[in-house]
């Protein structure tokens, strides 16, 4: 199903992929995307293109979730300099990665790819996060992949910070919710 502008840019009418979208992100001589200037949180943009051009798209969620805490958010919150950063952008429209990370996500949902992940081994260790924002939430994965015990502690009623605010505001009541 073509959802988004830039499915339907790196797939022909009929849903096949299209070779010149492939050149462009496998031929992409310096993928500033992937730059300081590019995605703060160094998604592998290139690397997830490419499999979704493969028709792959859960090595493509395996790819996006590897650097991303929150990608379930950034495809629709984050303003994407990325895209700003895209060097197709110098002389033509960028890609529209955040349509492709919302994609992905999406799709993972659909398919029901996003499991939780129990650490295999406890370390017996417990560890306090203040805030339930962005950073903390992704903290407290991390943390809790590690193998340490987190407990988020949060001020407010409900948890989420900027985050739930922003996605709230830009996403709600079309995607799903929060909690
Ligand atoms: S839209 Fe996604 S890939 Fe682009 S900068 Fe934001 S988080 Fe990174």
């Amino acid at each position: 199903m073509l959802r988004y502008g830039c499915i339907q840019a790196i797939t022909d009418p009929r849903g096949q992929a299209n070779p010149a979208c492939h050149s462009l992100f496998s031929d992409c001589g310096i993928p500033f995307c992937q730059s300081n200037s590019g995605c703060p949180i160094s998604n592998l943009i290139p690397s997830w293109n490419e499999l979704v051009f493969r028709d792959d798209w859960h090595s493509a969620y395996l790819r996006l979730k590897a650097t991303n805490n929150m990608s379930w958010a950034t495809g629709r919150v984050c303003p994407a300099p990325c895209q700003s950063a895209c060097t197709n952008g110098i002389n033509g429209a960028p890609v529209e990665i955040k349509s492709i990370e919302c994609a992905i996500i999406d799709r993972a949902y659909e398919e029901g790819w996003v499991q939780p992940e129990p650490p295999k081994t406890r370390t017996g260790k417990k560890v306090a996060v203040i805030g339930s924002g962005p950073a903390g939430l992704s903290c407290a994965e991390q943390l809790n992949r590690a193998g340490h015990t987190v407990t988020v502690y949060e001020r407010s009623d409900a948890i989420g910070g900027l985050l739930y605010c922003q996605y709230s505001r830009d996403c709600a009541p079309n995607h799903r919710s929060f909690y």
